[in-house]
C-alpha cells in the first residue's frame, strides 16, 4: 500500500542510528598512532617504513611506496611507466576523476573505452579499437572491488607493446583466477581514504615488483631525487618531481588497520552475501554479478533499476533519485556513486588542464575526440544505478545488511505508487 512507504508517512523500515561508522578503531590503532605522536619522527618516519612493507608482504609486491593519496600513487604510475607528452594511455569511460585526471598530470591524453555493462568496467573487447601509434599504456580500474579480466588485458598488452598499470584503490583483497589485485601489471596503486577498505584517514600506496619502475616512482614521488628519505640524500632534483611521502601519525594509524584487513573483508563478505540473498528476485532491480573466476571485495554493491520495466526510460536518472528518496525515508544507506560519465566532465569537454588547450595541443599529441554519446553502456549504467557501501562495512553485521534488503524490497514492491513528478508534503 502507498501509506506503507515512509516516503509517505508509513513506518521507517530502519530505526535511525542503525549504521555505526566506519572504520572500527580498537586499542592496537591507539597504541600505534600514540607511540608515533610521542615519538621525535614525525615526516616519513619508521611507521612509514613497516607500512611499505608490510602492505608489500600482504599484498605480495616485491616494492612499495606509501603515499600521501590513492591519487598520487596513480600519477607516479603514470609517470614510471614512461607515460609523457603526447602519449595516449587507454582509460574506462566510468570511474572516480582521478584513475584518469591522474594521466593528465603527466601531460598525457586519456583515451576512454566504454564500458561492459555486466561487470561494470572497462570492456577489453573494445581496448583494441581504442590503440593507436600513440598509446603508450591501459590504466585499468578495478572497480567497486571487482577485478577486470586480466589474462585479456595482459594479453592485449604484450601483442601491443604496452604499459599496465592498475587502479585498485577500492579493490584492497580483490582477486582474479586466485591472484590478487595490485600483482597483475606493471604497477598499481591503493587509496587509503576514510571510505576505503583500507583507511588511515588519507593516504596511498604504490606497489610494483620492477626495481626500475620502483626507482622511477619514488623520484617523483620525493622532489626528483633519486634517494630515499632514508638514504644519505644529495638534495638535488634530478627529474621534475612533486612531494607526495606519507607521514608517520598516518602510517602508524595504517599500520593498525592492515592487520584488521582481512577480518574486515571476510565480514564484509558475509554482510554482502546477506543483502544479496535478501534482494534477489526483487522486481525491477538488476544485482550484481560475479564471473566465477573473481573474488569481489565488495567495497560497493552496485544494482541497477531495469527502467523499461519500470516504465520510466525517458527519464532514468530523475526517476532513479526519485527512488532514492523512498529508500533513505526507510532508513536505507542507498546512494548514487558518480553522476557523469568521465568524458562528460568539465576538464574534457572544456579542455581545461593546463589552460591555452595544453595537454591536447601539445605538438606531439594526435587529436582525440571526447563525445560522451560514444559511451552508451557507460551513460545507461551512470543513469540507473545505486550502490550500498557503508550498511556492508564492520562493525555493522548481516543484520543491517538484511534490513537494507527489506527496505529496498519494500519499496520495489510499492513501487508502482511512487510517480515521477509529484509533490509530497
Ligand atoms: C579513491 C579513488 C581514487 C583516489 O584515491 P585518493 O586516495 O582519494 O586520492 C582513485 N581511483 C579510484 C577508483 C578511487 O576510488
Amino acid at each position: 500500500m502507498k501509506a506503507d512507504l515512509a516516503l509517505y508517512g508509513g513506518e521507517r523500515a530502519i530505526a535511525p542510528g542503525s549504521m555505526k561508522p566506519w572504520p572500527p578503531v580498537d586499542e592496537a590503532d591507539r597504541e600505534l598512532v600514540l607511540a608515533s605522536l610521542e615519538s621525535t619522527e614525525h615526516s616519513f618516519g619508521p611507521n612509514c617504513r613497516a607500512f611499505q612493507e608490510e602492505f608489500a608482504a600482504w599484498n605480495g609486491n616485491r616494492f612499495a611506496i606509501t603515499t600521501n593519496s590513492g591519487t598520487a600513487a596513480l600519477h607516479m604510475g603514470v609517470a614510471a611507466c614512461g607515460c609523457g607528452a603526447g602519449d595516449e594511455v587507454i582509460v574506462p569511460a566510468y570511474s572516480w576523476s582521478s584513475s584518469v585526471t591522474c594521466v593528465l598530470q603527466h601531460n598525457a591524453i586519456p583515451v576512454f573505452v566504454d564500458i561492459d555493462f555486466d561487470t561494470m568496467l572497462v570492456d577489453p573487447a573494445r581496448i583494441e579499437a581504442a590503440i593507436t601509434p600513440n598509446t603508450k599504456a591501459i590504466l585499468v580500474v578495478h572497480l567497486h572491488g571487482l577485478m577486470v579480466d586480466m589474462e585479456r588485458i595482459m594479453d592485449i598488452a604484450r601483442r601491443h607493446g604496452l604499459r599496465v598499470i592498475e587502479d585498485c584503490c577500492q579493490a584492497h583483497g580483490a582477486t582474479f583466477k586466485g591472484r590478487q589485485c595490485g600483482t597483475w601489471g606493471d604497477c598499481a596503486a591503493f587509496s587509503c581514504n576514510q571510505n576505503k577498505l583500507l583507511c588511515s584517514g588519507e593516504g596511498g600506496m604504490f606497489v610494483t615488483d620492477d626495481e626500475a619502475l620502483y626507482r622511477d616512482a619514488q623520484a617523483l614521488w620525493s622532489f626528483g631525487e633519486t634517494r630515499s628519505p632514508v638514504e644519505e640524500r644529495d638534495y638535488h632534483a634530478y627529474a621534475l618531481g612533486w612531494m607526495y611521502r606519507n607521514n608517520d601519525l598516518t602510517a602508524a594509524f595504517g599500520r593498525g588497520q592492515l592487520r584488521k584487513l582481512d577480518g574486515h573483508l571476510a565480514q564484509i563478505e558475509e554482510n554482502a552475501n546477506a543483502l544479496h540473498e535478501g534482494l534477489l528476485g526483487t522486481p525491477g532491480l538488476i544485482l550484481p554479478t560475479v564471473p566465477a573466476n573473481c573474488r569481489h571485495n565488495w567495497y560497493n554493491y552496485v544494482v541497477r533499476f531495469d527502467m523499461e520495466a519500470l516504465g520510466h526510460a525517458h527519464a532514468p536518472g530523475r526517476y532513479r533519485d526519485r527512488l532514492l528518496e523512498a529508500f533513505r525515508a526507510e532508513g536505507a544507506e542507498v546512494g548514487v556513486w558518480q553522476r557523469f560519465i568521465l568524458p562528460a566532465m568539465t576538464v574534457f569537454q572544456a579542455r581545461n588542464a593546463y589552460g591555452n588547450g595544453c595537454p591536447w595541443g601539445c605538438p606531439h599529441a594526435r587529436p582525440v575526440r571526447y563525445a560522451p554519446e560514444d559511451y552508451p553502456v557507460a551513460a545507461r549504467h551512470c543513469d540507473t544505478h545505486a550502490c550500498i557501501i557503508m550498511a556492508l562495512r564492520p562493525p555493522n553485521g548481516p543484520g543491517l545488511a538484511e534490513a537494507t534488503a527489506r527496505a529496498i524490497r519494500k519499496v520495489m514492491d510499492n513501487v508502482n505508487h511512487i510517480e515521477l513528478d509529484e509533490a509530497v508534503a
